[in-house]
């Protein structure tokens, strides 16, 4: 059974590492934070529901906290934005063993020191079922260099970062009951890497025209970004870079690729002209694709046939 509330909170708070940002974080009725001058803050939050997202005996609790952070970084990322602090609401069962709540802030932390995000706050209650878990990220961005959905034109080249698929793929193959599953195998999945580097170079070269971050899956996430911009889109089937996964490693089918979410890549436009660099920070860029006027998102395959993109998203692959 997990400790009492009050020594839980008291054990979190030793392991938080309040940072730069940080006037008062865990310990008062609220936090006090700076945001840098001329920047505005970006507010983003995300469920990890216990059979929903994760499920115990898939994911070792590093992985569920890791995650759990990961989707909040995640956002910020897309907006171009630097993470300043982060606060976790938890839920949690009567019976859960303290054990997974302590390996569940190691992976939470872990990720949190990487980028230097301080848990300033949160709340602690039971739970009368599963793990619940509530990430709120706080971050910042120079004033008026946020980078929107909304801001793709016609003409504009579309992006894409590392590779797809491999997070479905991967649930796939644990929804089999696959028992090899190491996940130190399979990163992608239980470990995925915010794209804040990225995000903040193609912020400060002033690079993108809009950004989302690949939460749902390239259909449905292209689908936002045309949506918001008034645009529609075509894309190669061929350019887009499907992740391969597992040991011996092997490249995943194209749907998961373009229908599944949780790989946390990075969907952006850029003007036609703008050098886009082939690799940043360590991730490989690639062009899939271009903004066109007509309010649709078509395919072309590599017989040059163009068929409608549906947004097929998450409820294909999703845990449920
Ligand atoms: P209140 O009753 O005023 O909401 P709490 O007793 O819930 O205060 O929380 C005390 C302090 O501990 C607050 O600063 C709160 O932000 C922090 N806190 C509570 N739960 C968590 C958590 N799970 N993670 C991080 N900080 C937490
Ligand atoms: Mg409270």
């Amino acid at each position: 059974m997990p400790m009492s509330e009050k020594a839980l909170i008291a054990r979190i708070r030793r392991k938080a590492v309040p940072g730069r940002s940080i006037v008062t974080g865990i310990g008062d009725d609220s936090a006090v934070l700076k945001i840098p001058k001329g920047h505005q803050a970006l507010v983003t939050t995300d469920f990890s529901l216990e059979g929903v997202h994760f499920r115990r005996e898939w994911h070792p609790p590093e992985s569920v906290g890791h995650r759990c952070l990961a989707r909040g970084l995640s956002d910020i990322a897309a907006m171009g934005g630097e993470p300043v602090a982060a606060f976790l609401s938890l839920a949690l069962p009567r019976k859960l063993p303290q054990k997974w709540v302590d390996g569940f802030m190691r992976g939470f932390l872990r990720l949190a020191d990487e980028y230097g995000v301080s848990l300033a706050g949160g709340d602690t209650a039971e739970s009368p079922t599963g793990v619940l878990a509530d990430i709120i990220v706080l971050g910042s961005v120079p004033t008026g260099k946020v980078i929107l959905r909304s801001g793709a034109r016609p003409g504009d080249r579309i992006y894409v970062t590392g590779q797809l698929g491999a997070s479905a793929a991967t649930l796939k193959l644990l929804l089999e009951g696959k028992s090899r599953i190491r996940p130190s195998n399979f990163r992608r999945h239980f470990y995925p890497v915010p794209r804040i580097d990225v995000g903040r170079f193609l912020r400060e070269k002033n690079l993108a025209s809009a950004m989302i971050d690949i939460s749902d899956g390239l259909s449905t996430d292209l689908a936002h970004i045309c949506e918001e911009s008034g645009v529609g889109a075509e894309i190669l089937e061929q350019a887009i870079p499907k992740a391969t996964i597992g040991k011996p490693a092997h490249a995943v089918d194209i749907r998961f690729a373009l229908h599944s979410g949780e790989d946390y890549e990075l969907l952006f436009t850029a003007q036609q002209g703008k050098r886009i660099p082939s690799r940043i920070a360590g991730v490989g860029i690639t062009q899939i694709g271009q903004i066109q006027r007509t309010k649709n998102i078509v395919m072309i395959n590599e017989r040059g046939t163009a068929r409608e993109l549906r947004p097929q998203g998450w409820q294909h692959f999703h845990t449920r």
